[in-house]
């Protein structure tokens, strides 16, 4: 290939040229880091041993080694290291040598293992991947809701490594576990890999299932070890605690190595006093520019209509200055047909490609690697999909770049100026509550009729169980023997839960086909579906026509009808009890339990350029909300003392509260739509002046929980934020919220930065 060695210090100083240098923020160099090589273990089966070494894996980096041994003592371990670590080699040593001498027992099957992945895809590529080392003596299967009848009895009477997901055994091997007995009675190992990704309210369902799995599996006399694979997040062991129940060992010292990169942060310019312009926009300059220096790139847009506005306005930009280059520049979305993806696969091969813009559905769709450059436009939600993205680039040998270009959001603007919080320790923890009741208790019921609950099984679901299942028995659903608690209907209780969720859904359907095109919770339907809404299903416009509650179901047509909506709403909250408490001088946090009451009463429809074009009312029912929240108060003639006079104090607060409910995901992996706000200038429970930030759904997700415990940290980073933004008044990269139900008024962008500094500066104070 002609093509010449990529430099991206000069690629980089090309692009922040002239005036454009005030848009590159930071620089951060991260070098070449070296393999840390170990020997195999000596008890390795020497026929697993020998499919690896045979391609060419003679040594294990470091944390592979760490989490193997572990794992052979039967320490439930959990490995929290980078993208393309290798994790899945910490996890296999140990389970496939468990297999294989197991596969020499009387019954061929003296040990089993039982592999989990949030999605089917990710089981399937994990089976295809075995079966490419071809280990001798090990049968692995995966078993899931595509799997054909006559198969299933198969893998569940000969497998002894079996592939799926949490919702199968929630749905079919827990309630049918007769059928999985011998299974389960050799069963020494699970493995719940990417574990990262159950956090909020689906954590709290996986963590229920995998305790009724242990609680089954302890039935049968089984104890097996838990291995769990994580990207890097802040705490990995309590994540891994909280889901299982378990003490669980963390490794995560990452031994494997890495090409250089020069990571750039980028900050669109101000457009005027209060815009920004969109990180979309800013990318497609920048890819156009890298296509124009011969630098192959892939730029990451988060939703479908952002990659084909990078993709347009980059051939755009290129038509005006190389028409040759247009045709190099491509977009893609997923979804495509295996040729189709082959297609472009070899175009970026064969640099007959020069720019791609992708969804992150690249991280599971193409095989791509060895590209010049990346571009991410927009903070892609965590640090586990940036290195994901970032890692795209970068040939052997060569040193790569990477463009983070922050969207007009409070958490993005945070982020850019504080590298510290993307290059060093994570902050942010994968966070769920596995206590909450109202995910709970309907699992509580599914163990039941698994098999009958007692006292003894607090060990698996903790102190709240005898408590719950006592309300199961007042609703019918339990009944109440002297050897425990019984399943008393006769239907299956699995049919009643839904994993990732909570409560009703309510079904999108296209009017014109009947199609369903996807569900909402019934929580988000009132503001995203309400009759006369334009929704965004994974990035195509369409415009409802009703909403209908009672049949749970929301009539959309296709189309862009040249607006967006957005609802408008009243809500108050209710201190129902603070269960901690933190006393920062004159001003008090709290996180406890809350109710919520809200309603959506109109909408506004706007045109692109903000316009309000119309207010239309709406008329639905007023909802209510039991769940968790954080909440902090600080006396008026102490707001007054940080310059906030009573006028002031409304627009002082609700500016707060938008500021730091954007940047609650730095701390606690949630996004915005996970929680909601309320602030008030005088709170009834209170009795004060009140900023009050809670999780979107009954019973709490553990998001609200961690802004409490890293309350210092979250509040700094949220007045360091308001109070960098360039713009005038506020506006979307500081204190202006796309959910807002109140139109985004009264903001007091100066009046948020005091007050949240005064409340600061307490912490310590006495009172
Ligand atoms: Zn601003
Ligand atoms: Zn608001």
């Amino acid at each position: 290939m002609s093509h010449q060695a990529f430099d991206p210090h000069a690629t980089l100083d090309h692009l922040a040229r002239g005036a454009r240098g005030e848009r590159l923020v930071h620089v951060r160099h991260l070098p070449r880091r070296e393999a840390e090589l170990v020997p195999w273990p000596t008890w390795v089966d020497p026929g697993v041993y020998a499919a690896w070494s045979g391609a060419g894996v003679t040594h294990l980096w470091s944390h592979q080694r760490e989490m193997a041994d572990l794992a052979r003592t039967g320490r439930h371990t959990v490995c929290a290291t980078g993208t393309a670590s290798g994790k899945s080699l910490g996890f296999l040593v140990p389970v496939l040598t468990a297999l294989a001498e197991g596969s020499h027992a009387p019954t061929g099957r003296g040990a089993t293992a039982l592999y989990l992945a949030p999605t089917k895809a990710l089981a399937a590529d994990q089976l295809a991947r075995l079966e490419a080392m071809a280990v001798p003596d090990v049968r692995a299967a995966v078993y899931d809701g595509d799997t054909p009848t006559d198969e299933r009895r198969w893998i569940r009477d000969h497998a002894h490594y079996v592939l799926s997901n949490p919702d199968l055994l929630h749905h079919s091997l827990l309630p049918g576990h007769q059928h999985w007995a011998p299974f389960l009675r050799a069963l020494k190992f699970v493995v719940v890999d990417e574990c990262h990704v159950y956090r909020g309210v689906f954590g709290a369902h996986t963590s229920a299932v995998l305790r009724r799995l242990l609680r089954v599996a302890a039935r049968y006399g089984s104890r097996p070890t838990v291995l769990l694979a994580s990207a890097t997040v802040a705490e990995p062991a309590r994540l891994a605690r909280a889901l299982i129940g378990q003490d669980v060992v963390a490794v995560t010292h990452d031994g494997s190595p890495r090409e250089a990169t020069t990571f750039a942060l980028w900050e669109p310019p101000m457009t005027s006093a209060d815009t920004r312009r969109s990180a979309v926009s800013e990318s497609a300059s920048l890819l156009a520019d890298l296509v124009l220096q011969d630098v192959q790139t892939v730029a990451f847009a988060r939703s479908r209509v952002g990659v084909e506005v990078v993709a347009s306005s980059t051939r755009r930009d290129l038509s005006e200055v190389d028409p040759t280059l247009v045709s190099r520049v491509a977009a893609y979305r997923g979804g495509y047909l295996p040729e189709e993806r082959r297609e472009l696969e070899r175009g970026l091969r064969e640099r007959q490609l020069l720019g791609l813009a992708a969804t992150s559905a690249l991280e599971l769709g193409i095989d791509i690697a060895g590209l010049d450059a990346v571009v991410i436009a927009g903070w892609p939600g965590t640090r586990a999909s940036l290195w994901q993205q970032a890692g795209r680039a970068g040939r052997t040998g060569t040193e790569s770049l990477a463009v983070l270009v922050a969207a007009d959001d409070p958490l993005d603007t945070y982020l850019v100026h504080h590298p510290e919080a993307i290059f060093e320790a994570p902050v942010e923890a994968s966070v769920f509550d596995p206590e909450n009741p109202y995910v709970l208790t309907p699992h509580l019921a599914a163990a039941a009729a698994e098999l009958p609950l007692t006292e003894a099984d607090t060990q698996w679901f903790g102190p709240t169980l005898p408590r719950l299942a006592d309300a199961l028995v007042a609703g019918g659903v339990l009944r109440r023997r002297p050897a425990g608690w019984f399943w008393a209907r006769s239907d299956r209780p699995s049919d009643h839960v839904e994993l990732r969720g909570i409560g009703q859904t309510v079904r999108i359907v296209e009017s014109r086909t009947g199609r369903v095109l996807g569900t909402v919770d019934e929580a988000r339907a009132h503001s995203a579906v309400h009759t006369g809404a334009v929704y965004l299903h994974q990035g195509h416009p369409y415009v409802v026509s009703e909403l209908d509650l009672i049949d749970a179901s929301a009539q959309v047509v296709a189309g862009d009808p040249g607006w967006s909506t957005q609802a408008r709403s009243t809500s108050e909250f209710r201190i129902l009890r603070a269960d901690r408490q933190h006393q920062w001088g004159a001003a008090t946090l709290s996180f406890g339990a809350v109710e919520v009451t809200s309603q959506i009463t109109s909408f506004l429809r706007r045109l692109p350029t903000g316009e309000v074009i119309g207010e239309h009312p709406l008329d639905l029912p007023v909802r209510t909300l039991s769940t968790m929240a954080v909440w902090w108060t600080l006396p008026e003639d102490e707001l007054a003392l940080a310059g906030v006079g009573e006028p002031e104090i409304p627009g002082a607060l609700h500016a707060a509260e938008h500021a730091s409910i954007g940047l609650l995901p730095l701390v606690a992996t949630c996004d915005r739509w996970d929680i909601g706000g309320v602030s008030t200038a005088l709170h009834t429970d209170t009795g004060l002046p009140t900023v009050l930030v809670y999780d979107g759904h009954p019973g709490g997700a553990g998001f609200a929980e961690q802004g409490f415990r890293q309350a210092r940290q979250w509040l700094a980073a949220t007045v360091e934020t308001v109070q960098a933004c360039e713009c005038a008044v506020g506006c979307p990269s500081c204190v202006q919220s796309p959910k807002c139900g109140n139109g985004n008024s009264p903001l007091s962008k100066v009046g948020a930065v005091r007050a949240l500094q005064h409340l600061l500066a307490e912490q310590g104070r006495p009172r």
